[in-house]
């Protein structure tokens, strides 16, 4: 099922696998129709990355980068619509010599074209490939059937691992393996047979299940890897590597096990289970309400930047997630904002809880409460700074005010054909782009360079129009994008705000657990500042 850790499970062996010196690329496959992520509501879908070429994916993408330390790209997001647009488009070109192109095998055989180009391009040793869903679901089918064609032709090359989940219902106290014996069967159906299990739970696999499992689902009970729930996801390598999981994938693929290094992956385990101090940051956000429960996945990535930045300095972080709707019925309610080290305003979509957003932000600058505003956080700390400070009644984005007189927040140029045309999907100004960073400012700073590369994922923009106001006024704009003079970072001065930074771009898609990023440092760094 979903989100019981197939991704991270997937990154761990990668992980492994890389700190044995061999070269790792990971392909994240999604079943649904949609081409990409960008279309869909991150309440039902979590976060949408966006990688340094602009495609909008699975959050997935986010932990093979964050885990294996590198860049992923296009070619390493499969979606059934990105399959079938393919096929659909080579037809159309005459591609396969005038037969009837058919779901099997044609789809399945794209499948596996772009799985090959995957391993090719990068030359890799191993090419990790995830299949989204569940085992059994209608989904997924030609995913697998991809597989078991890749198996048929290439036995030795080609190994299958099961992620399950074995429940321990409260009322019985034991640890149920049936929906695993269950899920084996319906892969075999498939004509697939799992070579290892990673048998999630709530707890360790005891040997008396793992023999229960052996016999049943007919994989040898050295091939079955208890993966208990986990205080930090960073310490699923580890426990990963106690298992044997990649000692037992070498010896299946006849490959010589190599030296491990994970001394400074261990390292990193070791501070975030004996931190030294905490550091309490809220999140203002509103996409993580589902019926009675509070999601995180839409802000992972967001997170997990906080997670890198606060572990560097040995601090836990305490996050909690601010209702900005609340904040609209009662200001009052602002004052619990005092209890925090820092803030963040992260990206977003639409007009709900906006001015609740303004106002934390506001409260934020008056209060000299460290203040990260990212995308739609720094488009909202410009309509902010210009109603209360430039004194522009009424100032807004168009986005969420077409009508407003002062439109401080515009759409780009380019963006106003494509919303005419009903263009949505993956349209947006994505991926990596330059960004000149002013001297003598908090960015330059945290990044030591004045030339930085970061990821877009937004339609509107600080308008041209309003620059002189804002500087006049006391805003520093800190970084420019070269080629076409957009803004892409404010901020206050610092002797007049201990950290009050706005980015147009996501830097938290860049974030990794062993190199932080430097905004996110340098706002964990004011943070902890007393
Ligand atoms: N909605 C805003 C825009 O399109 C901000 C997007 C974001 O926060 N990613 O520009």
């Amino acid at each position: 099922m979903s989100g019981i850790g197939k991704g991270v499970s997937t990154a761990s062996i990668g992980k492994i696998l890389e700190s044995r010196g061999f070269k790792v690329s990971a392909i994240k496959i999604d079943p649904y129709i949609n081409v990409d992520a960008g279309t869909m509501n991150p309440i039902e879908h979590g976060e949408v990355f966006v990688t340094e070429d602009g495609v909008e994916c699975d959050q997935d993408i986010g932990n093979y980068e964050r885990f294996l330390e590198k860049n992923l790209f296009d070619k390493n997001y499969i979606t059934t619509g990105r399959v079938y647009q393919t096929v659909i488009q080579k037809e159309r070109n005459l591609e396969y010599d005038g037969r009837c192109v058919e779901v099997v095998p044609d789809i399945p055989n794209e499948v596996i074209r772009r799985i090959k180009k995957v391993a090719k391009d990068t030359k890799s040793d191993f090419v990790l490939i995830e299949i989204g869903g569940t085992v059994g679901e209608y989904q997924n089918l030609l995913f697998l059937e991809a597989a078991r064609m890749m198996k048929l032709t290439q036995p030795k090359s080609v190994l299958f691992v099961l992620v399950s989940y074995l429940p321990v219902p409260k009322i019985i106290g034991e640890m149920k393996t049936k929906p695993t014996q269950y899920a084996v069967r319906s892969l075999n159906s498939s004509g697939i047979q799992p070579d290892i299990i990673v048998a999630r739970s709530e707890f360790p696999v005891d040997e008396k299940r793992k023999e229960k499992l052996s016999v049943f689902c007919n994989v040898k009970k050295q091939d079955i890897i208890s993966a208990p729930d986990a205080e930090s996801i960073y310490e699923i390598p580890l426990m990963f590597e106690k298992e044997n999981i990649v000692g037992r994938i070498l010896s299946k693929f006849e490959m010589r096990p190599r030296k491990r290094d994970l001394a400074e992956w261990q390292k990193l385990v070791n501070t975030i289970k004996h931190p030294k101090r905490t550091v309490k940051i809220g999140i203002a956000g509103k996409y993580f309400r589902s019926g009675k429960f509070t999601l995180m996945d839409s802000y992972i990535s967001v997170i997990e930047a906080i997670k890198h930045a606060s572990f560097f300095f040995k601090a836990k972080p305490e996050i909690t997630w601010l209702d900005t709707e609340e904040y609209e019925k009662n200001s009052r309610a602002l004052k619990e904002l005092e209890d925090f080290d820092g803030i963040i305003v992260p990206g977003g979509f639409g007009s709900r809880g906006i001015e609740g957003k303004i106002k934390v932000i506001k409260y934020c600058r008056e209060n000299k409460i460290p203040f990260l505003g990212l995308c739609l956080g720094m488009q909202l700390a410009v309509v902010e700074f210009s109603r209360n400070v430039c004194g522009l009644k009424g100032a807004h984005s168009v986005e969420i005010d077409p009508k407003t007189k002062y439109p401080v927040i515009d759409l780009m140029e380019e963006q106003k054909k494509k919303l005419k045309e009903k263009k949505y999907g993956g349209t947006m100004r994505l991926g990596a782009f330059d960004c000149k960073i002013a001297p003598k400012t908090i960015s330059f700073n945290a990044y030591k360079s004045n030339l930085i590369r970061e990821r877009h994922r937004h339609r509107f923009e600080v308008n041209d129009a309003f620059k002189n106001d804002l500087e006049r006024n006391g805003m520093i704009i800190a970084g420019i994008n070269p080629e076409l003079n957009l803004v892409e970072i404010i901020e206050l001065p610092e002797e007049k705000h201990p950290f009050f930074v706005g980015t147009q771009f996501h830097p938290e898609f860049k974030s990794r657990p062993l190199q932080p990023h430097p905004l996110f440092k340098e706002f964990i760094r004011k943070s902890l500042a007393d």
